[in-house]
């Protein structure tokens, strides 16, 4: 008899039951074992694969690839910038550049597809494909907590053909890089997943945590929009139709889990372009490019006046860099504790 343990019980006592899940949504879609329920992984029967897909896609399995090295990774140029058009800058989370940019790989078709995160029909955060313009702004906007959104890509995968462009926080375009490592192992094609865009990441919290918050306070609408502002307001900022509600970070730090406390990665230091928001001046994102192909794309950008662009100030730059040393620090210690 095999006494190894089958990937998904790897993956439930390693991931899910350590607090170590960041809903990224890789191992879900996979196989009818995992479903992904009110912004959290809920295993629905027993698998007896081993070397399953979902512990090798899942990004708290491995080593964290952005602690081999301190700083941001390889960055070519860095910017500021927000979308030149009024209305993607009133959608958008800070500047709208995200948005601008993923309509505008659509629109070269460079991506035929992009997964994106959006909000279901209960309000909880969810991975979509978007294929048109209106679907693209229907995503605008950070929604702080992990929406399983790459369980999205995986039928475009298994369907063949097309090009993916993928919007993620770092765990995800890591689990965006373990997937092309399996299909390149396997031999499967890998180039259509065209296009990484990363979101800067410091912490995310559990959806269900927050709506619970939201219920205690009487609040049952649907979540419009997010925010966290700049120091020194130390608070989180959740805007539903009727109320507009601040929860102080401290009662909040408690819930981010432990996945997150241990991820070094800041800025998706794998992605094309990586976008953050641009502290002290609202409306506007830093934006990292970390690849040729983020470069041609951002090249684009420009010269389609898609963007407005201004040098990133070197005070930001350095603000940035100590984030990033933060953050590295932070899950240093993390690693250190699980050792101890
Ligand atoms: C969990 C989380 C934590 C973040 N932490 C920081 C931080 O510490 N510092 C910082 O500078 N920036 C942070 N950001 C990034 C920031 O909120 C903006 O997403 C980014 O600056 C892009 O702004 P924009 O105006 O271009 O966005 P938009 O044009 O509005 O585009 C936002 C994009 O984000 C995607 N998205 C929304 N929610 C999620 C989600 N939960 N998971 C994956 N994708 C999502 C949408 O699909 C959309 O395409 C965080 C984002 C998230 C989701
Ligand atoms: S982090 Fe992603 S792959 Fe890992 S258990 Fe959570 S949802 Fe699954
Ligand atoms: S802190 Fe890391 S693990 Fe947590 S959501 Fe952000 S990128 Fe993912």
């Amino acid at each position: 008899m095999n006494n190894n343990p089958t990937t998904q019980e790897t993956l439930i006592r390693e991931v899910l039951e350590k607090d170590r899940c960041s809903a990224c949504g890789a191992c879900v879609g996979l196989c009818p074992y995992f479903t992904f329920f009110q912004g959290r992984v809920v295993a629905l029967d027993r698998c007896s694969l081993s070397g399953g897909r979902c512990g090798q896609f899942c990004p708290h399995l491995r080593p964290n690839a952005a602690l081999k090295e301190d700083g941001p990774g390889r960055v070519l140029e860095r910017w500021m910038t927000r979308a030149q058009a009024p209305g993607l800058r009133k959608k958008g989370q800070y500047g709208g550049t995200v948005t601008a940019l993923v309509l505008l790989a659509l629109e070269l078709d460079w991506v035929q597809e992009a997964v994106l995160t959006g909000t279901g029909k209960n309000g909880e955060p969810e991975g979509r494909v978007c294929r048109t313009r209106a679907e693209v702004l229907e995503c605008a906007g950070s929604k702080y907590s992990g929406a399983g959104t790459l369980s999205a890509l995986h039928p475009l995968l298994e369907a063949g053909g097309g090009r993916q462009g993928v919007v993620g926080t770092p765990c995800q375009i890591t689990a965006v890089d373990n997937i092309r490592s399996y299909r390149s192992e396997q031999r499967l094609p890998v180039d259509t997943i065209a296009l990484k865009i990363g979101l800067f990441c410091t912490w995310s919290l559990p959806y269900a945590q927050i709506r619970k918050i939201l219920l205690e306070k009487g609040v049952t609408e649907t979540i419009l929009k997010y925010d966290v502002p700049p120091p020194p307001a130390e608070e989180f900022r959740i805007f539903t139709r009727k109320s507009r509600v601040a929860i102080p970070l401290a009662e909040l730090r408690p819930l981010v889990p432990r996945g997150c406390l241990a991820c070094g990665d800041m800025t998706a230091e794998s992605a094309d372009i990586a976008v953050g928001s641009a502290e002290g001046v609202p409306g506007w994102n830093t934006v990292l490019i970390c690849t040729e192909r983020g470069l041609e794309l951002f090249r684009e950008a420009r010269s389609k006046n898609v963007l407005q662009v201004k040098p990133l100030p070197d005070e930001n730059w350095e603000h940035l860099g100590t984030a990033v040393a933060n953050k590295k620090k932070r899950a240093r210690a993390q690693e250190e504790r699980s050792i101890d």
